[in-house]
């Protein structure tokens, strides 16, 4: 396609321009790392194919069902299962969550903080059902660890801005946004490209008239 073979990787402080227009549109997101891996990586599960909203009903039911992460790792897969059901596809995430919480056994993730980040994210990515966007969420929100999660509205308005290459595999956008973020605050790079993604840049006709990136970004003049 013309597109892709057009593309150039950007450099590192087109994402940190693209972060300050956004920055005075939305302001600075808050957020610090919670400290909670397990937390998150369940979390993270429940959140798959549902809104946020289910999904905190999911998790908060688990919570309250459950004295610790052990009794969800040792409880009947039926009773995971019913404290989940408000998130959607309980079945199927009960018995990941399981999963994930026997192949971790006493590990607390503690580590993660301060080990090499391809160490800590190839351990993560080695669990049953984890991918690249979910250690990357654990390392981000839990510790501050600069891998930014790339979900499908920081997918989309990155490909749009042109900071990946047209058609990339999720794989190689979070390599991207690996490199591009360095400088930048992860945290607010994701936040920021999710908000923009959902007000704005949405999916089926993005907002262009109305978006303070319109000036720096290439979609427009690519689709007249
Ligand atoms: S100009 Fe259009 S395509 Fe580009 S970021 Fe803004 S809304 Fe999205």
């Amino acid at each position: 396609m013309e597109v892709a073979s057009t593309w150039s990787p950007p450099p590192p402080r087109r994402l940190r321009a693209i972060l300050e227009r956004l920055r005075r549109e939305y302001g600075r997101p808050a957020g610090r790392p919670h400290r909670a891996p397990i937390d998150e990586l369940v979390l993270t599960v429940l959140s798959q194919n549902t809104n946020d909203r289910n999904r905190d009903v999911a998790y908060g039911r688990l919570r309250e069902t459950f004295e610790s992460w052990h009794a969800v790792r040792d409880a009947p897969v039926e009773e995971v299962e019913d404290a989940i059901r408000p998130g959607g596809l309980a079945p199927t995430k009960a018995v990941r969550i399981q999963e994930i919480l026997r192949a971790l056994g006493d590990d607390d993730l503690g580590w993660l903080e301060n080990a090499p980040l391809e160490e800590a994210r190839a351990y993560l990515c080695a669990l049953p059902g984890v991918g690249r966007k979910t250690a990357a969420c654990v390392l981000l929100f839990s510790y501050g660890r600069p891998d930014v999660p790339v979900d499908t509205h920081v997918y989309r308005v990155g490909t749009r801005l042109g900071l990946f290459r047209p058609g990339a595999p999720l794989e190689e956008a979070h390599d991207e946004m690996l490199r591009l973020s360095r400088g930048a605050d992860p945290h607010e790079a994701h936040v920021a490209l999710i908000r923009h993604g959902r007000r704005i840049c949405v999916a089926r006709t993005p907002r262009c008239g109305e978006c303070p990136l319109r000036r720096v970004c290439p979609y427009p003049r690519r689709s007249g």
